[in-house]
């Protein structure tokens, strides 16, 4: 029999919907979600990534305090801006597009957002007080994984769960949040050993790799839960995930498309985190 398709677009669709009911009622005392998007450059596929972003804020009524600097700013001009939004009340959370122009050091422009307009969930503080049990806030993506792995109705208690990839985005932070919800959690990489053997023993298996259908349909444990977090571009122009759907889809249990699945809750994670960011200054902590 067929997986169950776990249809991302839908479960961001209702999820976005609850939250602008949600800002309708923070709007009305004076306390609109707010999130500042730092651009820098003219990278193509950051502006579409932005654009969606900023898309999906408007829609469900958040304030959107677009900031689009050109390739060539200065770290010291960015580091301003940044240390300025810190700063400023109206803005709940900061993402800094990734990736940076190659002049500028990331890792010193994420560390200098304030943890607690941290959205993105990428700074070293709120990744640390996710490994602990006290998140602030969760990536985007890793928390929209754990989403569509509750509405596929899988049961992650003592499941034996697979993430193939290690990547401090996606990875790691996943496995932290499967072992947290009592999952048995293997992590594998590129120097896995026997990789197929160890997915054919998953319940659940989330694919973070990058490399097109390079998950086989027939490593899958028949019944499985897939999350196929791969968004590889093909020369066709077409999008392929890192599982290879088409028989995937018929050994599996429930398994999420590309696109469809985790994109879309990607981005409205990332609006959950800045209304979580708002309800705290509404509640005046
Ligand atoms: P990274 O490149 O940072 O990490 C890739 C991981 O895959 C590494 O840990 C690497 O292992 C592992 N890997 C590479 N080759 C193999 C192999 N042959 N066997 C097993 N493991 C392997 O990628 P990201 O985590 O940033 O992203 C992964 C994918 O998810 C990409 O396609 C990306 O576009 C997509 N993505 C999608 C998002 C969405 O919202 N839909 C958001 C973020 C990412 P090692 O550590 O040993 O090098």
């Amino acid at each position: 029999m067929a997986a169950k398709i776990i249809d991302g677009k839908a479960l961001a669709a209702k999820l976005r919907s609850a939250m602008a009911d949600e800002v309708k009622g923070l709007v009305a005392r004076a306390v609109r979600p707010g999130l500042a998007v730092v651009l820098v450059g003219d990278d193509p596929a950051s502006q579409i990534y932005v654009r969606n972003k900023t898309k999906a804020l408007a829609e469900a009524g958040f304030a959107c305090f677009d900031h689009h600097l050109p390739a060539d700013t200065a770290e010291a001009k960015l580091l301003g801006l940044v240390a300025e939004l810190n700063a400023d009340r109206a803005v709940d959370g900061i993402l800094v597009q990734l990736p940076l122009p190659k002049a500028i050091d990331s890792k010193r422009v994420l560390l200098s957002i304030d943890p607690a307009k941290d959205v993105d969930g990428f700074h070293p503080e709120n990744l640390g007080r996710l490994l602990i049990g006290e998140p602030r806030f969760i990536a985007c993506t890793p928390y929209g994984i754990m989403k569509l792995i509750e509405e596929a109705g899988t049961t992650v208690r003592g499941a034996s769960a697979v993430v193939v990839g290690r990547s401090n985005i996606v990875g790691k932070p996943v496995a932290v949040l499967l072992t947290a919800a009592d999952a048995t959690v293997t992590v594998c990489h590129s120097k896995t050993k026997d990789l197929p053997a160890v997915i054919g023993a998953a319940d659940i298996l989330v694919a973070a790799i990058g490399r097109p259908e390079f998950i086989r349909g027939e490593w899958i444990k028949p019944g499985a839960t897939v999350i196929d977090v791969g968004t590889n571009r093909l020369p066709s122009g077409k999008l392929a995930g890192d599982v290879e759907f088409a028989a995937a889809v018929l050994r599996a249990g429930a398994i999420t498309p590309v696109p469809g699945g985790v994109g879309p809750m990607t981005i409205t994670m990332l609006l959950a985190n800045t209304l979580e960011a708002a309800r705290r200054r509404a509640g005046g902590c």
